[in-house]
């Protein structure tokens, strides 16, 4: 079998062929690839060590980041009832979004409240109604896709909570006009132009007192929060305020 860097070592020696110095033996050039060859081996296994170790830190940075800064000391009490379609794996995978979620959001912005988990077709796009959370066993990406549904909960179940995302969307959209996705999105779901880490971000549906930068905040500062933190400062401090300033008194939405 070949392995990816002997393939790519391959590659190398190709190119030095095809960039051989006018003039040179072949005993010489034989020895030079033999040479580099080497050397360029050992770089790459260097380098392969170098990118494991940072992928590694960066995996524990990330979890210290969530113990330690981002989740509350006591978790969002809530109580879940299952569609009966999920089996007991997938139902596995959604809970550990959910527990995630808790301890994100924190008892003070959830206390008592009811949610149905809903499951769709493999192929169906994730959305949520009215204390109703769907979603397909196909696309959970590692919780990801539960956080950010379960994100759109809170705005709508919590006031305190909506209005400051409104105000924060308000600010920091002021100037911007409201334009369509386009492409697969529904018609309904338009955004305001900015410098979001994900155009995404800027979606508002007037009407149902929702949007997606809160969503989309707090799934991304949970899964990727350095990237998200150097792509868009703004974004990382909006859901910031939502999930730790701001008034904490729970207020019921209608
Ligand atoms: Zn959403």
């Amino acid at each position: 079998m070949t392995t990816a860097l002997q393939a790519q070592r391959a590659a190398h020696q190709r190119w030095m062929y095809h960039t051989r110095e006018p003039g040179v033996s072949d005993a010489l050039f034989e020895a030079q690839i033999k040479l580099l060859g080497e050397d360029w081996s050992r770089e790459q296994e260097k380098y392969q060590a170098a990118v494991a170790a940072y992928t590694a830190a960066k995996v524990y940075v990330r979890d210290r980041f969530r113990k330690e800064v981002l989740y509350h000391e006591e978790p969002a009490d809530i109580e879940v009832t299952w569609d009966a379609k999920w089996t007991k794996k997938e139902r596995a995978e959604v809970q550990e979004g959910i527990e995630a979620w808790r301890l994100i959001v924190g008892r003070q912005r959830m206390d008592g409240e009811q949610v149905h988990v809903d499951k769709l077709a493999n192929g169906k796009r994730a959305h949520y109604w009215n204390d109703i959370v769907h979603l397909a066993a196909d696309d959970l990406r590692n919780g990801e896709v539960v956080v950010h549904e379960f994100g759109h909960w809170v705005e709508q179940r919590n006031d305190n909570t909506a209005a400051l995302i409104q105000a924060e969307y308000d600010r920091r959209t002021a100037g911007w006009p409201l334009v369509p996705m386009g492409g697969n999105y529904r018609t309904d779901e338009k955004t305001r132009e900015d410098k979001w880490a994900e155009r995404y971000m800027g979606v508002a549906y007037p009407q149902a007192r929702a949007h997606e930068v809160f969503s989309m905040g707090i799934q991304m500062i949970w899964a990727m929060p350095d990237r998200f933190l150097a792509k868009d400062e703004e974004s990382w401090r909006i859901t910031w305020d939502v999930l730790h300033t701001g008034p904490h008194v729970l207020e019921r939405g209608e």
